[in-house]
């Protein structure tokens, strides 16, 4: 059989060339370890070619993840591994892992995460972020007041529009800490543009520490609240966590602050009601159920 080519004997440059024209950077860059490795194995041509293609494919991908995460502006690193399920008995692991998926981000569904502080919300939202990034769609993270900030902004400067569109493009968007503060009744409006604008295309997860009946007080309105909710849980996975603070669990066993007291209704911190306002019972779903429509 005659020996192939040594890679001395081809022109270097030319073949440089090529790998650049066809974005073939991370084979251009580590040709020759490539090669030599290839030989060292006494691989095939077509083992070697399949090699090539496979380090490429993985350097694509690891910087593709590299950089759609810091596009995502996640606050902070949290992932489903480090997700004490058995802290957490109101969530099924089940559902977590089918969401993980990401297949209702394809289908450009929503998920609301509620529930009161410190049950794990937002580290739920950033790994379920994390798994869409790495199942290949983009995502957006910010707080829901960066948020109507942001759009408030864009609408003085006349710019609302252009706004809205950037919100529109990540496959994902996360809003997280919904109902914190109430929103002024122009942050309504707008919050309602962009999820109108979202519907039925782009996904959306949603924590907020106010059941969905509660909304009409978050945004200070509740037709608004009400059309709000109308397009986000027509198809939607809602998700209701309840128990103490993760972050307080560690002191309250140390004795070092109490219990908390019976949730009953008080504002911010109790534990979201359970009862959907009759608006949205069309659209949802039994508790810890899937897609609604
Ligand atoms: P929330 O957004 O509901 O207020 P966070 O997600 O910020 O709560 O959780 C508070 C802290 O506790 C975070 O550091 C988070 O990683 C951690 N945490 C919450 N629940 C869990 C859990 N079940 N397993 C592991 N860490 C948790
Ligand atoms: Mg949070």
């Amino acid at each position: 059989m005659p020996r192939a080519k040594r890679a001395a004997d081809v022109p270097t440059d030319r073949l440089d060339e090529m790998l650049v024209r066809l974005k073939l950077s991370g084979i251009r860059d580590q040709l020759d370890n490539l090669l030599d490795e290839a030989a060292r194995s006494n691989l095939s041509t077509r083992e070697t070619l399949m090699m090539l293609c496979e380090r490429e494919i993985a350097r694509k991908d690891h910087r593709r993840i590299d950089m759609a995460l810091k596009l995502a502006h996640f606050p902070a690193v949290k992932e489903l591994a480090g997700f004490d399920f058995e802290a957490q008995p109101s969530i099924d692991p089940k559902q977590i892992r089918d969401l993980a998926a990401s297949r209702w981000i394809a289908n450009g569904e929503n998920v609301l995460l509620l529930g009161p502080p410190g049950v794990g919300k937002t580290h739920l939202a950033i790994a379920l972020g994390r798994e869409a990034i790495m199942a290949g769609y983009s995502v957006q993270f910010t707080t829901a007041m960066a948020l109507v900030a942001g759009l408030a902004k864009a609408h003085a400067e006349k710019r609302l529009d252009e706004k809205l569109l950037a919100l529109s493009k990540a496959k994902l968007l996360i809003v997280d800490e919904l109902g914190y503060l109430p929103l002024e009744p122009d942050a309504a409006h707008h919050f309602f543009q962009l999820v109108s604008r979202r519907y039925e295309t782009g996904a959306m997860l949603i924590t907020s520490n106010r059941s969905v009946a509660e909304w009409g007080t978050v945004f200070a309105d509740p037709v608004v609240a009400t059309a709000i909710l109308d397009r986000l849980l027509h198809h939607s996975h809602v998700l209701t966590i309840r128990g103490d603070s993760y972050r307080l669990r560690a002191k309250r066993r140390s004795g070092l602050i109490k219990a908390p007291p019976a949730a009953n209704g008080a504002p911010v911190g109790s534990p979201p009601s359970t009862k959907p306002p009759a608006i949205i019972n069309r659209h949802h779903e039994p508790e810890g159920g899937g897609r609604s429509s």
